[in-house]
């Protein structure tokens, strides 16, 4: 295999580009994985025996495969049928893995396989998996962050591995992925997952080091687990087995370490020793938070697990309601709000990120409504929402919060947006609409939004063209006149004549202060338009404040108004 890794690199040379660009590596994906992973902490090893299915997704038949595993594991052996095939192995380099490579087998088939069909092949690689931040510190993080962000690793204390777009620990098939090149990343993952929409992959994990009577260890993934101790997801680690489903949305994870646990009816906390007090803190306020997320969203799915890490400054890492979060000074990290965003996660299930995340995070403003108060609740979606500026027009369909892939929009903005649609539909009938959702039924970017319009009067269809559908930025609101005049019955009329100088229409709260108290009136305003309205109050109407800050605006600070005094 040797000489023939040399050769394949000398006719890349000499051929420049045209041969290794002549590859299609993402001819096939891969539409089943059974893999049988020695882990080895304590050597740090990984080693992979087992069976994949490739699937050709091209027009024409194919006769080379390409599989990628992390630069630091070796491919080992290739068979189909029995039969050993031909492969040459080459680095890759690319960002989807930590170390900033693969390793790229280029696989001879044993006949060309056509459009849609499969072929079975046996496979071997092992390896080491140390903390490696190249991919990072090469386009210049500074190395303590960019070893907290890229922590994966197969360590004595601590086992982690987050799979395609951290390490890729099982085969892949990819395009060049880039960090130092816009979205590039973001584009080859996205591929390569839509591509695995519908993929399997079982993997029974075994300690080689580990005899039945001396298993200490704690085995979690982000998929089922079937074997191990009574509850899904988790193992004592001697062997374990997790099943993963979803491939198109989370990326197969797994984490072995000592851990002791906090186990809760509706959530499980795995701490390191010494941060047992903040396990079960944690624990206990997602106990308090569950009763306001199932009000909401529904009993949940499965029950969430949170895992410690050992780096007290790592990254968080969210699957779903599986969340790997370093649990020393958690203190001030870990508080109902994580809580709301997991538990939302647990009971919504949705592969569109505006609905998934986007609830998630709007759960995290119900929460701070129902502690503190609706201004507390405000002055949080306040906090996220200056990320969110004036689209570009040519991206105003691609920037829509169905398709978008920026994490502001379908984080922040996404928050937004159902906090203003509750505001406009009231509670109840959200509520209704969220629980009619299912994800299997959701065919098409409309589905949501049909939902909800199902549970109302009100014609909606503006609102969701202008902050859905499309991206027609933020509104402005501006009181363009005010005239006061006194009433035979001794109150007075206030006729306001209301501008939005933004493209996106709105709902928005006005609420006119008089002597001893203040009345509010929510209007729609469309965009780029005007609207007139009269608001009658008992004592002379002294000041308009339009948006109390639940409807994100472009300028803010044009948005109170003197009236002068009344005409009679
Ligand atoms: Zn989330």
């Amino acid at each position: 295999m040797k000489s023939a890794v040399k050769s394949l690199c000398l006719l890349c040379v000499l051929c420049g580009a045209s041969f290794c660009y002549s590859l299609d590596r993402e001819a096939f994906s891969i539409t089943e994985y059974v893999l049988n992973v020695q882990v080895d902490p304590e050597q740090h090893r990984l080693g992979v025996r087992g069976k994949i299915t490739l699937r050709n997704d091209t027009p024409t038949p194919q006769k080379i495969a390409v599989l990628q595993i992390s630069s630091s594991l070796d491919w080992r052996a290739i068979r189909a049928a029995d039969k050993m095939l031909q492969f040459v192995t080459q680095p890759y380099t690319s960002d989807i893995d930590h170390t900033g490579s693969l390793s790229e087998a280029i696989v001879t088939l044993p006949q060309e396989i056509a459009p849609h069909a499969t072929i079975d092949l046996d496979i071997a690689y092992e390896g080491v998996v140390l903390l490696d931040a190249t991919r990072l510190t090469r386009i210049g993080t500074p190395e303590d962050s960019a070893k907290s962000s890229d922590w994966d690793q197969i360590d004595e204390k601590f086992t982690g591995l987050r799979g395609v777009g951290y390490v890729a620990w099982y085969p892949i098939a990819t395009e060049v992925a880039s960090l130092s090149e816009g979205n590039s990343l973001f584009e080859v993952l996205a591929r390569w997952k839509t591509r695995e929409a519908g993929s399997q992959m079982k993997v029974s994990f075994q300690n080689p080091n580990l005899t039945s009577d001396e298993i200490t260890s704690t085995m979690l993934c982000n998929g089922k687990g079937i074997q191990g101790v009574s509850r899904e997801g988790t193992a004592r680690f001697q062997w374990a087995q997790c099943s993963y489903v979803d491939l198109a949305h989370s990326a197969p994870t797994f984490v072995i370490a000592i851990y002791g646990v906090v186990d809760r009816p509706s959530n499980a906390v795995f701490n390191f020793s010494g941060h047992a007090v903040a396990a079960e803190a944690y624990a206990d306020e997602t106990e308090r938070v569950v009763p306001l997320i199932a009000d909401w969203f529904g009993n949940p799915r499965e029950k969430p697990q949170t895992a410690d890490l050992p780096d007290a400054s790592a990254a968080s890492f969210e699957s779903r309601a599986f969340l790997l979060t370093p649990l020393a000074d958690s203190a001030a990290k870990l508080t109902g709000l994580t809580a709301a965003h997991q538990l939302t996660h647990a009971s919504v299930l949705s592969f569109r990120p505006w609905i998934e995340e986007g609830l998630a995070h709007f759960a995290q403003a119900l929460y701070l409504e129902n502690q503190k108060g609706r201004q507390a609740a405000l002055d949080y979606m306040g906090a996220h929402r200056s990320a969110l500026t004036a689209p570009n027009s040519e991206d105003e369909a691609k920037q829509s919060l169905v398709d978008t892939t920026n994490e502001q929009l379908y984080r922040s903005k996404a928050m937004c947006v159902w906090w203003m649609l509750r505001d406009m539909i009231g509670d109840a009938a959200l509520k209704k609409a969220i629980a009619s959702y299912k994800p299997e039924q959701d065919a098409d970017p409309t589905h949501m939004p049909r939902l909800i319009a199902a549970q109302t009067q009100r014609d909606l269809q503006w609102f969701f063209d202008d902050w859905v559908y499309r991206d027609r930025g933020l509104p402005d609101f501006k009181v363009e006149s005010a005239f006061a005049a006194s009433t035979p019955t001794k109150s007075f009329l206030l006729t306001i004549t209301l501008d939005n100088l933004g493209t996106a229409g709105a709902e928005v709260p006005v609420t006119i202060k008089f002597a001893g108290g203040e009345v509010t009136k929510r209007i729609e305003v469309r965009g780029k338009s005007k609207t007139t309205f009269r608001v009658e109050t008992p004592a002379s109407p002294k000041e308009i404040r339009v948006n109390d800050g639940s409807v994100p605006e472009r300028d803010m600070t044009n948005n109170t108004f003197k009236v002068g005094p009344p005409q009679n």
